[in-house]
């Protein structure tokens, strides 16, 4: 992108405020191209040809340094690339990190329908929402076409989720594209072997490509231009992901070498997403658990520094919980806290009895709080104070939790301690031990002090509740 602001921008929006794209004047509107939140399209009148100049170079102006390229269709379609940045704290990191788990065409049928509804069936919790998977690799052992179309077909009715063909044959990509075209796969891969063949495949199926040239970034950019003349802009780059020793360093550097002449060099003709194959730690350790391991620590380490889709083996929990954590981690906007909204929340059946306990409505804190609650049954009143999404200990500090915010929390929720409860009693973080004082003036209710982290409430609670 190269506006920063959204004065840039406003400059070739019609400036009529017409409120047609949902927003009380262009500026506004400007604000959200700006972050990404709405496109240039949203604004109808801009779509006229008397604005076609504009458009056209707005659109280029917001276009983003890394492309962004569209694979699959519908709901569980994929974004990968379009960042801007090469660090996250300078802007957000965009489309996170998309996850693809391999299946291959010499499972049988009963093996692969079961591997491909654990892929699309993983989910965990995270935060108010679901950690899940994004693709499936078919990768082609057999080199079969007819094999391998077979086991794309049953792929494509077992899931929902988009696909990568994988093989360096041509005529198995073309054989897997046959059954799935309409899904728009990704073809995995166009090598110095093969790009004529594969590049004519992409080019008649409008489908993303991946250029394949290990350890040899000058052949990958030849590859992209030669693509990229083609007029083939849906592109991945992959140039190798070794999974050990100096090799690991040396994929470390070209991932960072691409990356940086991408955004900082503008170098166009490598500016697309970079693809790493985590997989290849199964190459290299013969037991299963090590292997795993390992390719959990390069899936880490290329979703920092950036893998924009990658393909892997392990389907165990212990495998995938780390690398859906560690992405969601590295992708939340660092300019939006994550928060859940404010109010009196009931965990499991609260009655008269109950304890109310008061946190912040940073969610992390919040689900980690609830978790904490319900899962050792402890039925209460949970009061989620509005402190901007900051924790308990930094909104104490930074006056985002006060006593008056506490009492404004009760009091918008209607929450009424003499009919909802039978002491008059709320339970303090013991990080917010100091409002006490506060508290006890402004709401006029007894208060106590819970323990600092909410792990040890069902510990608190055997010593401190019911109230005496
Ligand atoms: S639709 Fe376009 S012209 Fe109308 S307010 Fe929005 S940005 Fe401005």
């Amino acid at each position: 992108m190269k506006v920063n602001s959204p004065l840039q921008i406003y400059k070739y929006l019609p400036q009529t405020n017409c409120g047609e794209c949902g927003e009380a004047t262009c500026m506004a509107f400007a604000s959200h191209l700006l972050d990404r939140s709405k496109k240039v399209a949203d604004c109808p009148p801009l779509l006229d040809d008397k604005y076609k100049k504009k458009y056209l170079e707005l659109s280029e102006l917001l276009a983003p340094e890394i492309r962004e390229v569209i694979a699959g269709v519908g709901e569980t379609a994929v974004k990968i690339g379009g960042d801007d940045v090469l660090y996250r704290h300078q802007l957000t990191f965009f489309n996170p990190t998309v996850l693809a788990y391999d299946v291959t065409d010499t499972m049988s049928e009963e093996e692969l329908v079961d591997r491909v509804k654990r892929i699309s069936g993983f989910k965990k919790f995270y935060v108010g929402s679901f950690l899940k998977l994004n693709m499936v690799a078919v990768r082609s052992t057999s080199n079969d076409p007819e094999r391998f179309k077979r086991a794309v077909k049953k792929v494509s009715e077992t899931t929902t989720l988009p696909l990568i063909l994988c093989s360096f044959n041509p005529d198995v990509l073309a054989a897997g594209l046959e059954v799935s075209a309409d899904k728009k796969p990704i073809l995995y891969a166009a090598t110095k072997e093969n790009w004529q063949q594969v590049s004519e495949l992409a080019l008649k199926e409008r489908t993303p490509v991946v250029l394949f040239s290990p350890g040899d970034l000058d052949e990958l950019k030849t590859l992209a231009v030669s693509f990229r003349e083609m007029g083939i802009e849906d592109l991945i780059l992959d140039p190798g992901t070794y999974p050990r020793g100096e090799q690991l360093k040396t994929t470390f550097q070209n991932f960072l070498k691409i990356r940086r002449a991408g955004i900082k060099e503008g170098q166009k003709d490598i500016a697309y997403p970079l693809m790493a194959t985590p997989i290849t730690a199964w190459m290299v350790n013969e037991d299963p658990i090590r292997a795993s391991y390992w390719e959990t620590v390069l899936a880490s380490v290329f979703t920092v520094r950036y893998g924009d889709v990658m393909i892997m083996h392990s389907i165990e929990p212990y495998a995938l919980i780390p690398e859906v954590l560690i992405r969601e981690t590295i992708y939340t906007d660092p300019r939006t806290p994550v928060r859940v909204d404010p109010g009196v929340y009931e965990v499991g059946n609260p009655t008269k009895d109950s304890p109310v306990i008061v946190t912040t409505n940073f969610a992390l804190t919040y689900y980690t709080v609830e978790s904490d609650l319900s899962s050792n049954d402890i039925d209460c009143y949970l009061a989620t104070v509005d402190t901007d999404g900051i924790g308990v200990e930094a909104s104490v500090a930074g006056g985002q939790l006060t006593a008056a915010k506490i009492k404004e929390t009760f009091d918008n929720a209607g929450f009424d301690f003499k009919e909802k409860t039978s002491h008059n009693t709320v339970i303090l973080p013991g990080l917010a031990a100091r409002l006490q004082g506060d508290v006890e003036d402004v709401t006029g209710l007894n208060v106590k002090i819970g323990p600092p982290d909410s792990g040890r409430i069902p510990g608190w609670m055997e010593t401190n509740w019911p109230p005496k």
